[in-house]
Protein backbone atom coordinates (compact mmCIF):
# COMPACT_ATOMS: atom_id res chain seq x y z
CA UNK A 1 0.00 0.00 0.00
CA UNK A 2 1.25 3.34 -0.96
CA UNK A 3 0.84 6.58 1.60
CA UNK A 4 1.55 9.61 0.52
CA UNK A 5 1.38 13.13 2.32
CA UNK A 6 0.55 16.27 0.92
CA UNK A 7 1.72 18.80 2.95
CA UNK A 8 1.26 22.84 3.15
CA UNK A 9 -0.51 25.97 4.72
CA UNK A 10 -4.14 25.28 3.00
CA UNK A 11 -4.76 29.11 4.82
CA UNK A 12 -7.60 28.56 3.72
CA UNK A 13 -7.43 25.71 0.10
CA UNK A 14 -8.62 26.64 -2.75
CA UNK A 15 -9.32 25.37 -6.24
CA UNK A 16 -5.36 24.76 -6.41
CA UNK A 17 -5.16 22.56 -3.28
CA UNK A 18 -7.90 20.68 -4.20
CA UNK A 19 -6.98 20.17 -7.77
CA UNK A 20 -3.91 18.82 -6.45
CA UNK A 21 -5.91 16.22 -3.88
CA UNK A 22 -8.07 14.76 -6.19
CA UNK A 23 -4.87 13.84 -8.45
CA UNK A 24 -3.00 12.50 -6.05
CA UNK A 25 -5.82 10.74 -4.88
CA UNK A 26 -5.97 8.19 -7.49
CA UNK A 27 -2.02 7.59 -7.51
CA UNK A 28 -1.81 6.79 -4.03
CA UNK A 29 -3.75 4.18 -1.63
CA UNK A 30 -3.89 7.12 0.91
CA UNK A 31 -3.62 10.42 0.82
CA UNK A 32 -2.76 12.46 4.07
CA UNK A 33 -3.50 16.49 3.64
CA UNK A 34 -1.28 17.32 6.37
CA UNK A 35 -1.78 21.16 7.65
CA UNK A 36 1.91 22.06 8.76
CA UNK A 37 2.13 24.81 11.01
CA UNK A 38 4.63 27.25 9.25
CA UNK A 39 6.29 29.64 12.13
CA UNK A 40 7.22 32.07 9.23
CA UNK A 41 3.71 32.25 8.35
CA UNK A 42 1.02 34.34 10.04
CA UNK A 43 -2.16 32.28 9.56
CA UNK A 44 -5.75 33.67 8.98
CA UNK A 45 -7.25 30.73 10.13
CA UNK A 46 -6.88 28.54 12.86
CA UNK A 47 -5.78 24.94 12.49
CA UNK A 48 -9.32 23.55 13.39
CA UNK A 49 -10.70 26.12 11.05
CA UNK A 50 -8.20 24.76 8.57
CA UNK A 51 -8.99 21.38 8.95
CA UNK A 52 -12.64 21.63 9.09
CA UNK A 53 -12.72 23.73 5.50
CA UNK A 54 -10.59 20.52 4.29
CA UNK A 55 -12.31 17.75 5.35
CA UNK A 56 -15.81 19.63 4.24
CA UNK A 57 -14.21 19.43 0.82
CA UNK A 58 -13.13 16.50 0.83
CA UNK A 59 -15.43 14.47 1.95
CA UNK A 60 -16.28 12.81 -0.96
CA UNK A 61 -12.66 11.28 -1.58
CA UNK A 62 -12.15 8.21 0.39
CA UNK A 63 -8.71 7.54 0.65
CA UNK A 64 -7.97 10.95 1.81
CA UNK A 65 -7.43 11.87 5.45
CA UNK A 66 -6.44 15.25 6.98
CA UNK A 67 -4.12 15.71 9.69
CA UNK A 68 -1.64 18.21 11.07
CA UNK A 69 1.77 18.41 12.51
CA UNK A 70 3.65 20.67 13.96
CA UNK A 71 7.14 19.11 13.66
CA UNK A 72 9.36 18.61 10.79
CA UNK A 73 7.29 16.59 7.81
CA UNK A 74 9.85 14.07 7.95
CA UNK A 75 9.43 13.23 11.01
CA UNK A 76 5.56 12.64 10.27
CA UNK A 77 6.74 10.66 7.42
CA UNK A 78 8.91 8.25 9.33
CA UNK A 79 6.37 8.11 12.01
CA UNK A 80 3.24 7.33 9.82
CA UNK A 81 5.38 5.02 7.59
CA UNK A 82 4.68 7.26 4.70
CA UNK A 83 6.08 6.58 0.96
CA UNK A 84 5.89 9.88 -1.06
CA UNK A 85 5.91 13.31 -0.45
CA UNK A 86 3.37 15.54 -2.80
CA UNK A 87 3.63 19.00 -3.67
CA UNK A 88 2.20 21.03 -6.19
CA UNK A 89 4.02 23.36 -8.24
CA UNK A 90 2.84 26.63 -10.04
CA UNK A 91 5.18 29.35 -11.98
CA UNK A 92 8.61 28.82 -11.70
CA UNK A 93 8.73 30.68 -8.37
CA UNK A 94 7.53 28.15 -6.82
CA UNK A 95 9.98 25.72 -8.16
CA UNK A 96 13.37 26.90 -6.04
CA UNK A 97 11.81 26.68 -2.51
CA UNK A 98 10.20 23.52 -3.21
CA UNK A 99 13.26 22.21 -4.92
CA UNK A 100 15.79 22.97 -1.63
CA UNK A 101 12.78 21.87 0.56
CA UNK A 102 12.81 18.19 -1.43
CA UNK A 103 16.33 18.03 -0.86
CA UNK A 104 16.71 18.81 2.89
CA UNK A 105 13.69 16.32 3.46
CA UNK A 106 15.68 13.45 1.35
CA UNK A 107 18.87 14.42 3.22
CA UNK A 108 17.18 14.37 6.91
CA UNK A 109 15.38 10.75 5.66
CA UNK A 110 16.33 9.83 2.68
CA UNK A 111 13.73 7.70 2.09
CA UNK A 112 11.42 10.45 1.37
CA UNK A 113 10.97 10.98 -2.37
CA UNK A 114 8.61 14.17 -3.31
CA UNK A 115 7.24 13.79 -6.14
CA UNK A 116 5.85 17.14 -7.61
CA UNK A 117 2.00 17.86 -9.64
CA UNK A 118 2.18 20.77 -11.93
CA UNK A 119 -0.69 22.91 -11.28
CA UNK A 120 -3.63 23.34 -14.08
CA UNK A 121 -3.21 26.43 -16.44
CA UNK A 122 -6.06 28.27 -14.53
CA UNK A 123 -4.26 27.32 -11.09
CA UNK A 124 -1.29 28.58 -12.15
CA UNK A 125 -1.94 31.98 -10.23
CA UNK A 126 -4.02 31.28 -7.74
CA UNK A 127 -2.78 31.05 -4.07
CA UNK A 128 -4.42 31.12 -0.41
CA UNK A 129 -3.03 34.96 0.31
CA UNK A 130 -4.23 36.05 -3.28
CA UNK A 131 -8.05 35.06 -2.07
CA UNK A 132 -7.81 36.13 1.44
CA UNK A 133 -6.78 39.56 -0.24
CA UNK A 134 -10.24 39.25 -2.75
CA UNK A 135 -12.27 38.00 0.20
CA UNK A 136 -11.16 40.79 2.57
CA UNK A 137 -12.52 43.46 0.57
CA UNK A 138 -15.73 41.88 -0.47
CA UNK A 139 -15.02 40.37 -3.84
CA UNK A 140 -15.58 37.39 -5.54
CA UNK A 141 -14.04 34.15 -4.88
CA UNK A 142 -15.97 31.72 -5.99
CA UNK A 143 -13.79 31.02 -9.35
CA UNK A 144 -10.81 30.29 -6.94
CA UNK A 145 -12.51 28.05 -3.87
CA UNK A 146 -15.06 24.74 -4.13
CA UNK A 147 -18.41 26.05 -3.48
CA UNK A 148 -19.08 24.29 -0.62
CA UNK A 149 -16.74 26.84 1.45
CA UNK A 150 -16.87 30.20 -0.44
CA UNK A 151 -19.32 31.58 2.17
CA UNK A 152 -17.75 30.82 5.47
CA UNK A 153 -14.67 32.00 3.92
CA UNK A 154 -16.35 35.65 2.92
CA UNK A 155 -17.75 35.20 6.24
CA UNK A 156 -14.63 35.32 8.22
CA UNK A 157 -12.79 37.69 6.25
CA UNK A 158 -14.75 39.80 4.37
CA UNK A 159 -14.34 42.99 6.58
CA UNK A 160 -16.77 45.15 3.93
CA UNK A 161 -19.85 43.67 5.65
CA UNK A 162 -21.76 43.59 1.94
CA UNK A 163 -21.09 39.63 2.48
CA UNK A 164 -22.56 38.65 5.80
CA UNK A 165 -18.93 39.27 6.92
CA UNK A 166 -17.97 41.19 10.01
CA UNK A 167 -17.88 45.37 9.16
CA UNK A 168 -14.51 46.56 10.70
P1 LIG B 1 0.15 28.85 -0.41
O1 LIG B 1 1.41 29.27 -1.09
O2 LIG B 1 -1.05 29.10 -1.27
O3 LIG B 1 0.00 29.33 1.01
P2 LIG B 1 0.44 26.15 0.71
O4 LIG B 1 1.56 26.30 1.67
O5 LIG B 1 -0.88 25.89 1.32
O6 LIG B 1 0.28 27.30 -0.36
O7 LIG B 1 0.80 25.05 -0.37
C1 LIG B 1 0.84 23.68 -0.15
C2 LIG B 1 1.25 22.99 -1.41
O8 LIG B 1 0.25 23.20 -2.41
C3 LIG B 1 2.57 23.49 -2.03
O9 LIG B 1 3.21 22.39 -2.64
C4 LIG B 1 2.09 24.48 -3.08
O10 LIG B 1 3.03 24.61 -4.12
C5 LIG B 1 0.82 23.80 -3.55
N1 LIG B 1 -0.12 24.74 -4.11
C6 LIG B 1 -0.59 25.88 -3.54
N2 LIG B 1 -1.43 26.52 -4.38
C7 LIG B 1 -1.50 25.76 -5.50
C8 LIG B 1 -2.17 25.90 -6.77
N3 LIG B 1 -2.91 26.96 -7.05
N4 LIG B 1 -2.01 24.93 -7.69
C9 LIG B 1 -1.21 23.86 -7.43
N5 LIG B 1 -0.52 23.68 -6.29
C10 LIG B 1 -0.67 24.62 -5.33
Amino acid sequence: MKKAIYPGSFDPVTNGHYEIIKRASVMFDRLIVLISVNPNKNSSFSLDERADLLRRVCYDIPNVQIDSCSGLIVDYFREHDCDVIVKGLRAMSDFETEFQMAHVNKHLCPRAETVFLCADNENTYLSSSMVKQIAVFGGDISPFVPESIKDDIMKRLDTTGTTGGKQK
